[in-house]
């Protein structure tokens, strides 16, 4: 099942400034919560209500008044999804487990990081709930269908041991492509964080063998930083483009 015309939300949340994607299916409401790492009560606002700070980007409705004028029906969270689970990305997830008691996806590889996710936050002075146990394992090569949504899970090690990319299959247009904190535009994910088992040499072979297959024309949604197209970076990026050659870098910009 593919959608049409996905609305993607973009909230940059947090002190890590951490992308949270909620996408949303226009013809049913139907919508995922990718990486709901922080400031839940804002995401909860903008998704109930239109209420709130709302968005830092978004190619949807701004207010009610235009979601009902363009006939989009109330949206309905269906799941929430993580692409990997160091604390940016994952620590207010119980919060919003509570307003929204659906499933929540992790690949079963970051299980361990996950535990940590509380403990990790505090060490920057961040106060998170007890950490989740996530209900359902992301399988690599798998379609994930949630309500009316479909991703394809890329598990991309590399950042983090159960590190995904989620590809949003898309109708009409190019896919879209949450790729947490694998690639971001002109870098990659730092490998160097404590008890997450990244590993640069890792990290290139999934972003060659898992990202750069796909159509050059996908958009790309990092965890931090600008959106970019997989075209674009494999042309480009200086760490695991074409042009990188057999460089010795180890380490990216972002967390
Ligand atoms: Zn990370
Ligand atoms: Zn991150």
């Amino acid at each position: 099942m593919s959608v049409q015309s996905p609305w993607v939300d973009c909230f940059i949340l947090g002190p890590i400034q951490m992308r949270c994607s909620v996408v949303t299916d226009r013809a049913t409401g139907d919508t995922v919560i990718i990486d709901g790492g922080d400031e839940p009560q804002r995401l909860i606002d903008w998704i109930d209500g239109f209420s709130g700070q709302g968005p830092d980007w978004s190619n949807g409705p701004i207010s009610k008044d235009q979601a009902d004028s363009q006939v989009i029906p109330a949206r309905r969270i269906v799941a929430l999804i993580n692409t990997h689970a160091h604390f940016d990305h994952s620590g207010h997830v119980p919060t919003l487990l509570q307003h929204y008691p659906v499933k929540w996806y992790l690949h079963p590889d970051d299980t361990f990081l996950q535990t940590l996710a509380r403990s990790s936050a505090q060490r920057y002075g961040l106060e998170m709930p007890e950490p989740a146990v996530a209900d359902i394992d992301l399988v690599d090569g798998e379609i994930v269908t949630v309500g009316s949504l479909s991703f394809e899970i890329l598990h991309t090690p590399g950042h983090s041991l159960g590190g995904c990319c989620l590809r949003l299959l898309v109708d009409d247009g190019p896919d879209h492509v949450f790729v947490g904190d694998t690639l971001f535009a002109g870098s990659v994910g730092r490998t160097d964080i404590a008890n997450s088992g990244g590993d640069f040499t890792v990290l290139a072979h999934s972003i060659h063998t898992k990202l750069w297959p796909l159509d050059p024309a996908s958009l790309v949604y990092p965890g931090h930083g600008d959106t970019t197209t997989i075209g674009h970076e494999k042309a480009t990026n200086p760490f695991v483009g074409d042009a990188a050659g057999a460089g010795s870098f180890t380490r990216g910009r972002f967390s």
